[in-house]
């Protein structure tokens, strides 16, 4: 049960607390039409939030229920791994972050703002400098080690797209845990753990997910896994194979090295300037040119903090800027401006080529494959044909482009890549010594050595747990809760509260129920029982006992599984005993 702690608990209060006539659970007919997926919709019409601004929201007592409930399962997995729960600051100073290099490289995402002393602070998307600093401070022995130390709190990122409800908002609830270690191999054990405790914790919450191999962003570190909740609305492409247990998302799924790249003695100056007026996107000029897209080499040009590169890859194909990113060892990779393109590197725009560039170019694998290809010229209206590897100067090859479904698994013989979509509840990473050496987190060793702590960081999207959830238990009708994370378990229906036999049973019923410590939300509004069905079903708690006229001539209660509308005749004797059931097979 759900209650505030050691909060004075006055019996008829509480009582009331879970009366429908007296909660606010304000549902609607139809959802706003700026709602665009099932969890959003089902979340504003079920009265369990309510929008603020764009991607901040008010959770309203039903929502707040189903958070607790994650939370909840949160943390027994955590502390029984031995993580500790703390709460920092969702205010931090702009120095800890300057030192870790973040203030320059987080961008936009980051909300800043002055205090009244026009000192700098930033809300809170995140929270490694501030643990770092905490831990830094207090843990200097290698007998302190390691530690593992979570929080849940609400975030602040300031997205450029904040949209589907609790699923990608600007200010959303997040677990987030560090651990610190002697050594990497501590580390490791400790990522492993957890990585199991995700598997329990969304096991329990009843859903059907993935962990899937991740590269690890604007954190760093080397070793990440996400969690993917498989769901068609999901935002994330994630790659699975046919044949193994390989999987992986957009940005880390690999794909094999071509054998010829390293084998022949490249061919070079066979290429001719062709003239190409006004013609520059891939289509365009495999159209003018008469070669199919695949003959092109497309580049593209990132600016790094090192200044500019550029990635090399087949015309059909789409570079993912993380494996760039990678590859080049960028902390910072922006698409480079017109002004870039035309001053720094004399080149002009759609018409840019690897022939003559000057700067880093890595070249994705797939080329090595190509002979007398089509690239830019680097000079307005005119491209090369004819070009081939032996032309222009590669820093490296690597795997830059992303994998479609039916491309070779890297880790298998036979398997072949599939396609499906997943909403990223949870990542857990590696992080080594990347925050703890910017900000000198040191311990004394055994034998009295100064070392840098080695650290791993683990999140859980709470409030995008809660909406994933229902993006994978809905029908036409509403939520099919999930029991772990039901906001109740049984919803009491009293179809006609006026009459008093009617009323005095189901008083009688919801007593006996919570008294059982069972979670019963009590519809006694007088509204006619088509209403209290259609939000009995919206609301979607997992069973519905029914109290009616009817039922107490006949001597029976009706109960009905939400999920999957099974309908129960029970005497009223056998009642008790039969929830009971109920609730010891659905909290296995
Ligand atoms: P995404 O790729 O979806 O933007 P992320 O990888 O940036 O997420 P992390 O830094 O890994 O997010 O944060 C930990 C978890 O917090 C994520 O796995 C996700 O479940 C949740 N989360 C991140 N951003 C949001 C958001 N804008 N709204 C709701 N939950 C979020
Ligand atoms: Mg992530």
């Amino acid at each position: 049960m759900i209650v505030g702690w050691n909060l004075p608990r006055h019996d008829d209060q509480y009582e009331d607390l879970m009366k429908q006539s007296q909660m606010l659970i304000p549902t609607l007919r139809e959802a706003p039409a700026d709602a665009e997926v099932v969890s959003h919709k089902l979340m504003l019409r079920a009265g369990m939030i309510r929008k603020s601004a764009a991607g901040i929201y008010t959770f309203l007592p039903l929502a707040l229920r189903v958070l607790g409930k994650i939370e909840r399962i949160i943390r027994e997995e955590m502390e029984r791994d031995g993580a500790q729960e703390v709460l920092l600051p969702i205010v931090m100073p702009a120095e800890l972050w300057k030192e870790t290099g973040r203030w320059d490289y987080y961008g936009k995402e980051l909300l800043r703002f002055k205090d009244r002393g026009d000192r700098e602070f930033c809300l809170g998307p995140t929270h490694e400098e501030a643990i770092t600093d905490l831990v830094r401070q207090n843990v200097n022995s290698y007998r302190q080690l390691p530690l593992n130390l979570f929080q849940i709190q609400t975030k602040f990122r300031d997205e450029i797209r904040p949209r589907f409800g609790l699923m990608r908002g600007r200010e959303f609830l997040m677990k987030d845990g560090y651990s610190f270690h002697v050594d990497e191999e501590d580390a490791k054990k400790t990522y492993w753990l957890m990585y199991e405790a995700y598997q329990r914790i969304f096991q329990r919450c009843g859903l059907v997910f993935r962990p899937v191999e991740a590269m690890t962003g604007a954190i760093g570190g080397s070793l990440s896994h996400e969690f993917q909740v498989l769901a068609k609305s999901g935002e994330d492409p994630v790659l699975t194979c046919s044949s193994c247990d390989y999987a992986a998302n957009v940005e880390k799924a690999a794909l094999r090295p071509l054998p010829e790249a390293a084998e022949e003695k490249p061919q070079s100056g066979r290429f001719q300037k062709v003239a190409t007026p006004g013609v520059t996107s891939v289509e365009e000029v495999a159209r003018f040119l008469q070669v199919k897209p695949e003959q092109l080499a497309k580049i593209l040009i990132y600016e790094t903090e090192k200044g500019p590169v550029a990635a090399l890859i087949r015309g059909d194909r789409e570079l993912v800027p993380a494996k760039l990113q990678f590859v080049s060892g960028a902390n910072r990779l922006e698409m480079a401006s017109n002004k870039t393109i035309e001053d720094e590197l004399k080149s002009s725009v759609g018409f840019t080529g690897p022939v003559g560039l000057k700067i880093p170019l890595y070249v994705d694998y797939e080329i090595a494959a190509l002979r007398d290809f089509v690239t830019g010229a680097n000079e307005r209206d005119y491209h090369l044909k004819g070009v081939n590897l032996g032309d222009f100067a590669v820093t490296a090859f690597a795997d830059l482009r992303r994998v479609q479904a039916g491309d070779a698994c890297p880790n298998c013989e036979t398997g072949k890549y599939e396609e499906h979509r997943g909403i990223e509840v949870g990542q857990v990473f590696f992080l080594g010594t990347k925050y703890s050496q910017a900000m000198q987190a040191k311990f004394l060793d055994a034998q009295g050595q100064e070392r840098i702590m080695v650290m791993g960081c683990y999140g859980i999207g709470v409030s995008r747990s809660a909406a994933a959830a229902i993006e994978q238990n809905h029908d036409e009708n509403g939520i099919i809760w999930p029991y772990p994370l039901a906001p109740f378990h049984f919803h009491l229906l009293s179809l006609n509260i006026n009459d008093a036999a009617v009323q005095e049973t189901s008083r009688e019923l919801y007593q006996k129920l919570t008294e059982q410590g069972l979670e019963v939300l009590w519809d006694d509004r007088d509204e006619s029982p088509g209403v209290k069905f259609k939000d009995s079903d919206l609301l979607g708690i997992p069973y519905r006992i029914v109290v009616g006229a009817k039922g107490l001539k006949e001597g029976l209660f009706e109960m009905k599984s939400r999920k999957t509308g099974e309908v129960q005749k029970i005497p009223p004797k056998d009642l008790l005993q039969q929830v009971l059931q109920i609730h010891v097979r659905e909290q296995k």
